[in-house]
């Protein structure tokens, strides 16, 4: 497996000079005697270099031609900032562990917390969506005891199993065919008062969905429940100015949810490690209550650790998304929205492609930045086969996609498969989330073709 690591070299030196310009700066006016840690550098550089080896069986997950999975390379920026923070290894879980970090994560979520218009909200970073969702539910559960909760089926698949860790009963609601909650669906669902909290998805890992949320409150808030919105992938799409109406609808209604996640490390260029959770009322805080024989909170602000289910949490994770929100902010019309609109076009390019192409077809318009699609077949298991052949085939040209399952009912729309021997048809799925793939999508399709007419 070769890599393509050319985005990284070109900027290697003006890197490596910002971090060496920054360490300097942390460590000025030093009043500490001198002190090294016993180190043998032979040996860490010996042992640095067959983590190098490993290292390289990869993806090429930061070069354009990587269309698969949801993963998108953090921006140089955060990168140094973690670096930079890991020479000192904040633990955000106290003030005393980190305090300039967990100031930087207070104004870090904050400015999150923004995008959706909330000035007042509680919330903290934690180790991503799946994490973050948990906290979500648990508050749920708190503040409706014994009643459970409802996600669409094409939610993520780990609201079902966080409810199980909860002890809640989990439903999963119908979709229509473009991957997005029924809400009449919901509606029959909520009438046995068995939920007490509703996830609407702003953006389904696998197709890009977003969930019809005003509808979602309207039907939720008439029976006291409780609307989440799990914006892990899509959140930051809200300052895009290129959405279609309903999703705009969508995301302009989210400053009503009880809390949002949103995930720093999906779309908002962090390493790994970096979710949110965000609650509207401040007051659910109280839940977290706790009196720990450990602690050692200090002085009277706030420490994370008093409103988040983990313990010790990284503060350089913290640095790294505050200094890359100071460099793109979040704000709509700024070089940060302009990237997400950029992979939006991309989206769509690749939609009309192939729509274009007599062999394929695109399961739905793309509501974000995830192109769905499938070769024509006659039985859906031939479509799924031949999906499989091009992915191999795609991957020996370069070109990364990925494979997912789709049930029927968002496969038939689309008039791929003419008789049904499965109940789901594998996939080929992009995500084009690099905002240099509006620029490759020429490239990303002839490949694409090339791959087909390989696989024929
Ligand atoms: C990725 C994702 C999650 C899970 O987040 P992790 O950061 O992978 O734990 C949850 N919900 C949605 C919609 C996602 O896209």
């Amino acid at each position: 497996m070769h890599l393509h690591w050319a985005l990284m070299k070109g900027s290697n030196r003006p890197e490596r000079a910002a971090l060496e310009a920054a360490l300097v700066a942390l460590e000025r006016d030093a009043t500490l005697p001198p002190f090294e840690a016993g180190v043998d550098w032979d040996r860490v550089r010996g042992v640095l270099l067959e983590a190098a080896e490993r290292l390289r069986d990869n993806y090429p997950y930061g070069h354009p031609l990587y269309v698969g999975q949801m993963l998108k390379p953090p921006h140089p920026a955060a990168r140094l900032a973690y670096a930079l923070a890991m020479t000192i290894n904040p633990n955000n879980h106290a003030l005393d562990g980190g305090r300039a970090s967990s100031a930087m994560e207070k104004e870090a979520v904050a400015s999150l917390a923004s995008m959706f218009g909330w000035s007042e909200s509680l919330g903290h970073l934690c180790g991503g969506g799946t994490m973050a969702n948990f906290e979500a539910l648990w508050v749920g559960r708190q503040e409706r005891p014994g009643r459970g909760v409802a996600a669409s089926m094409q939610a993520h698949y780990t609201h079902s199993r966080l409810s199980e860790v909860l002890g809640v009963p989990f439903v999963g609601i119908a979709t229509d065919s473009r991957g997005r909650m029924d809400p009449a669906a919901l509606e029959t669902a909520l009438a046995s008062g068995a939920i007490g909290t509703v996830v609407a998805t702003l953006g389904t890992t696998a197709c890009g969905a977003v969930d019809p949320l005003p509808e979602i409150l309207a039907v939720a808030r008439a029976r006291g429940v409780r609307v989440h919105a799990d914006a892990a992938y899509g959140g930051y799409f809200t300052l895009a100015r290129n959405l279609e109406a309903p999703a705009r609808r969508a995301f302009d209604a989210a400053g009503e949810c009880d809390s949002i996640v949103i995930d720093p490390h999906k779309h908002g260029l962090q390493p790994y490690g970096c979710g949110a959770v965000i609650f509207r009322d401040p007051s659910v805080g109280r839940h977290y209550r706790h009196d720990s024989p450990y602690t050692y909170f200090t002085g009277r602000d706030l420490h994370l650790g008093e409103i988040s289910l983990e313990c010790s949490r990284p503060g350089a994770a913290a640095v790294a998304l505050w200094t890359t929100m100071r460099l793109l902010p979040p704000v709509p019309a700024g070089a940060f929205a302009s990237g997400l609109e950029a992979g939006r076009e991309a989206a769509l390019a690749l939609q009309r492609e192939v729509g274009a192409d007599a062999r394929l077809v695109p399961l739905m318009a793309p509501e974000l930045d995830i192109v769905v699609f499938t070769r024509r077949g006659a039985r859906a298991s031939q479509a799924s086969e031949a999906n499989r052949r091009i992915f191999d085939a795609a991957a020996r040209h370069d070109l990364h996609l990925a494979l997912a399952s789709f049930p029927r009912p968002l496969v038939e729309p689309s008039g791929a498969v003419q008789s049904w021997d499965a109940d789901s048809v594998t996939c080929l799925r992009a995500c084009v989330m690099k905002p240099e793939h509006r620029d490759w999508m020429p490239e990303i399709v002839t490949r694409l073709k090339s791959a087909l007419d390989d696989a024929a």
